[in-house]
């Protein structure tokens, strides 16, 4: 099996690059579906977080406020490594359990894909046989987080702003891919670094 990172800043286009990864037969990993999954009302992992943040991040139904819940962590760092120590150990494990899965699938291509948007931010690289990055220039992003996420501009730049530079996402990729002109340019590129990964 082989395992790849895939990752990139908030709107450059890792959902639409993991998507053109699995229409080729990869098996793909999410670990923003998996933390929004283990923040659903029952979880252990909210209860824990409850227990460390307190009831006022939970809105009125018991569901996580997730804009409370930043604004305490935005300028809180001990709270914010308070926060990644109770989901990011059961985000992994989640994940590792979704990777024994997909093994034991007769059909498995062979090719895991985990997009993780804070791959670089959290040191990750190591765990995998490649990353793929994808990159986007920036006002290209700040248009597509604006005209296509109802982003404002503002809060579109603070977010990458917040976030690792491209040039340090950079240091960690074994593949670089421009997303920020058409579907289909992506989709070339695309095409070549999933040979390369099969052919690893
Ligand atoms: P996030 O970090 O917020 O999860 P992401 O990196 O997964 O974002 P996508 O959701 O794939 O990014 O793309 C961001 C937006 O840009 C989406 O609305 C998507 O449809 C659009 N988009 C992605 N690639 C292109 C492209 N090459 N041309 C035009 N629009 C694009």
């Amino acid at each position: 099996m082989k395992r790849i990172g895939l990752t990139g800043g908030i709107g450059s286009g890792k959902s639409t690059v993991a998507q053109m990864l699995a229409d080729r037969g990869a098996v793909i990993i999410d670990a923003d579906a998996i933390s929004r999954q283990l923040m659903e009302p029952g979880s252990n992992v909210l209860d824990e977080t409850v227990r460390a943040f307190g009831p006022e991040i939970l809105t009125a139904d018991g569901r996580l406020d997730r804009a409370a819940l930043a604004s305490v962590i935005f300028e809180n760092e001990a709270k914010r490594q308070e926060l990644n120590s109770i989901v990011h150990p059961a985000v992994r494990a989640e994940a590792e359990r979704q990777a024994a899965a997909a093994q034991t699938n007769p059909g498995f291509s062979g090719v895991l894909i985990e997009d993780i948007p804070l791959l670089a931010e959290t040191g990750q690289s190591h765990r995998f046989d490649g990353v793929v990055v994808v990159e986007t220039a920036l006002d290209e992003r700040l248009r597509r987080l604006v005209d296509q996420r109802g982003m404002s501009r503002a809060d579109a730049l603070a977010r990458i702003k917040a976030q690792a530079s491209d040039q340090e996402r950079r240091e960690i990729a074994t593949w670089l891919i421009d997303n920020s002109h058409s579907l289909e340019e992506t989709e070339r590129q695309v095409e070549a670094v999933y040979g390369q990964i099969l052919e690893m």
